[in-house]
């Protein structure tokens, strides 16, 4: 069970000028304020509230956001107000308190209210992502120890989970926590399927990890060879759900999925990615196709690395991952390593500004903090914002449109000029069309698909570069409504139809 000093610990490791006391003081009032409380499990209720902090603090989050999470049940599970909180800690710590207590608020049913509700979600998201944060901590404790609570209550909150939180984790570029999100649901939501996944893989994942530590071995020592430094190298396995849907997607048929375990190899420096790719690809040859450079282009959710598959000299296949440190810490973390870079910056410039020693500085740092990074930075925030802005008929509608922009999977196209664009699985060449330009959507004539003409009516795939030509006196026709995909489409198609009509 984590203790407060252990969290403490943590925290100073990173945030050596923090405000660590504020910590230790929303401790000691959780535990007062829960005293007596227990969880189902029958352990004290402080156990959870400490289990969140401590994920809070493996994410390197600032003070403040801790020592909510710590809070983060008092106003609901206790007597303690609102005001008593303020008084106590501030402005800052009780407004995120009170944050996550309204996201609790919300139940998922997919039903009326619920959308009502979920705006109230996506508001609360884009005022102060650390809510979220603090959200999602919590509910991979709970999730962690779902195996005590009722039947009923394990499937509707593993399906909430897997529907709405882990999709918002990945959404937010943390690619560790939506795996780990995911493979504590899949057992409660999908038991027979998961049972299933579990005897294909059993024997098949032993093998081929025994492998990769041997190719491993020659790999390691022809990198060092060309003196280029290695931060880590090591295996992973790939998250059971995401390949349970990937089997799904190859008949089920384990031979054609290589990165069941892959190798990850974690350099110093953004060229050493690719002087190793360059290493792996003279020592192996690579399946052609599946290189993927996603250093130059990387995923919208911010995930960079390069990938690659080759054939080894035993006539294996497997999938090799090479990053830096930094991609790695942004691939696991998302944006609380954004979070975490981008104060470490403004700590040193700040720091640089100032030449006496540090216990000089600190009481001015911490009256007058560096900037920390602004929502607006971060595309994701953009578009909730942009959904706040759209008018919906009804709740239904709303959640409709949330649903398929938002959550479902995400396709990747381009334009000729190469600029990438992100749509959801099923948009077509109009969606696109409208997502790039609102006129060019209005006056779209006919799409190129990687180079040739396509009919507008044909989802588009991963990767494609998508060419829209426009006339003058081209019009939107009602018949697109009946194939697009995204929301912006379809309103604006509607917007025209009616005042033209
Ligand atoms: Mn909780």
């Amino acid at each position: 069970m984590p203790t407060v000093q252990r969290i403490l610990k943590k925290v100073k490791k990173y945030d050596s000028l923090g405000d660590t006391a504020i910590i230790q003081k929303a401790y000691d009032f959780a535990l007062k304020g829960h005293q007596g409380q227990k969880r189902i499990s029958g352990e004290d209720y402080i156990s959870h509230c400490l289990a969140a902090a401590e994920t809070l603090a493996d994410w390197k989050l600032d003070v403040e956001t801790i020592a909510a999470s710590l809070l983060h049940d008092i106003l609901d599970d206790t007597q303690i107000t609102l005001k008593e909180l303020k008084n106590e800690f501030g402005e800052n710590i009780s407004k995120l308190v009170e944050g996550v207590g309204k996201i609790d608020k919300i139940k998922y049913q997919g039903q009326e209210r619920a959308a009502e509700n979920f705006r109230k979600l996506i508001l609360a998201t884009a005022e102060d992502i650390r809510v979220v944060l603090i959200k999602l901590a919590d509910r991979l404790h709970n999730m962690k120890t779902l195996a005590v609570l009722p039947k009923e209550k394990q499937k509707r909150i593993a399906l909430e989970t897997l529907e709405i939180y882990a999709p918002i984790a990945n959404r937010l570029g943390m690619g560790e926590l939506k795996g780990q999100l995911e493979d504590l649901t899949f057992p409660y939501v999908y038991p027979k399927k998961y049972q299933q996944l579990i005897n294909i893989i059993k024997e098949e994942y032993e093998e081929r990890e025994k492998y990769l530590i041997k190719a491993r071995g020659t790999l390691e020592a022809k990198i060092k060879k060309e003196k280029i430094e290695i931060v880590d190298i090591h295996s992973r396995a790939k998250h059971q759900y995401s390949l349970y849907k990937k089997l799904l997607r190859y008949d089920m048929d384990l031979d054609k999925i290589y990165d069941l375990v892959a190798l990850r190899i974690i350099v110093t420096k953004d060229e050493d990615c690719y002087t190793v790719l360059g290493i792996i690809h003279k020592l192996w040859k690579p399946l052609p196709g599946r290189i993927k450079d996603y250093i130059a282009l990387p995923k919208p959710n911010g995930y960079q690395s390069l990938h690659t598959t080759v054939f080894t000299l035993d006539g294996k296949i497997i999938e090799i991952q090479i990053r830096t440190s930094k991609m790695h810490q942004k691939a696991e973390y998302g944006i609380a390593s954004h979070w975490y870079y981008s104060e470490q910056k403004g700590l040193i410039k700040y720091l640089q500004k100032f030449l006496p020693p540090i216990h000089q500085i600190m009481p001015i740092y911490q009256k007058n903090p560096p900037p920390r990074p602004t929502d607006k930075d971060i595309s994701w925030v953009k578009e909730l914002q942009k959904w706040q802005e759209e008018k919906f008929n009804s709740p239904e509608e709303f959640f409709k449109s949330l649903k398929i922009d938002f959550f479902k999977d995400r396709i990747f196209v381009f334009t000729p000029k190469g600029d990438v664009f992100d749509l959801p699985e099923g948009a077509t060449a109009i969606d696109f069309a409208y997502r790039v330009h609102s006129e060019i959507g209005d006056h779209c004539a006919g799409a190129k698909i990687d180079g040739k003409l396509c009919p507008l009516n044909k989802p588009l795939q991963n990767g494609q570069i998508v060419e829209i030509m426009t006339q003058k006196n081209k019009k939107p026709s009602q018949d697109w409504l009946k194939f697009v995909k995204t929301h912006e489409a379809k309103s604006r198609i509607r917007a025209w139809l009616k005042k033209h009509s």
